[in-house]
């Protein structure tokens, strides 16, 4: 699915279609977010987390690498960005592998390609291109 956004809250509400239909469905708990900075990604997030039923602020966890929130029963929903990353090896070192086996938890994950090579097979691609000042070219890949 591919489609174009003219401003940030329209970006938000794809965001929050995709989690209530992934949850929906059962789908994959990874989700890959691929952009250039400020291409929309965070934007996108804070409006997936919302799907999920999370209330709390969405902050960009760049410096920090990951953040953390509660949902539902017992489930976790892990905001990363990897945009600091240089290799897999650290993906190692913060158990990323672990985090995606737990069927408990949703990760979105911003700069995906920095782990390419031990991204798990079943998972979303969102795919964020910046059309103009207030337009972004969103394209969703489900394995459906
Ligand atoms: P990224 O995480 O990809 O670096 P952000 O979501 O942090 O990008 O930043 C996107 C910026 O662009 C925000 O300031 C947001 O308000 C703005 N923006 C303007 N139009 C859009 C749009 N259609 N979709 C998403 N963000 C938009
Ligand atoms: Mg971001």
């Amino acid at each position: 699915m591919e489609i174009i956004t003219k401003n940030a809250l329209e970006t938000q509400k794809l965001g929050e279609k995709l989690a209530k239909d992934l949850i929906k469905s059962n789908q994959p708990v990874v989700i890959c977010l691929y952009g250039d900075l400020g291409s929309g990604k965070t934007t996108f997030i804070q409006g997936f987390a919302k799907g999920l039923g999370i209330t709390k602020r969405i902050l960009s966890p760049t410096f920090i690498v990951s953040r953390e929130y509660e949902f539902g029963k017992n489930k976790k929903f892990y905001h990363l960005d990897l945009y600091r990353f240089n290799n897999e090896k650290e993906a190692e070192i913060l158990g990323l592998k672990e985090l995606w086996e737990n069927k408990n938890n949703i990760l979105t994950i911003e700069w995906p390609e920095k782990i390419e090579n031990i991204l798990p097979k079943d998972r979303v691609e969102v795919r964020f291109e910046y059309i103009g000042e207030e337009k972004r070219k969103i394209k969703v890949m489900t394995n459906d």
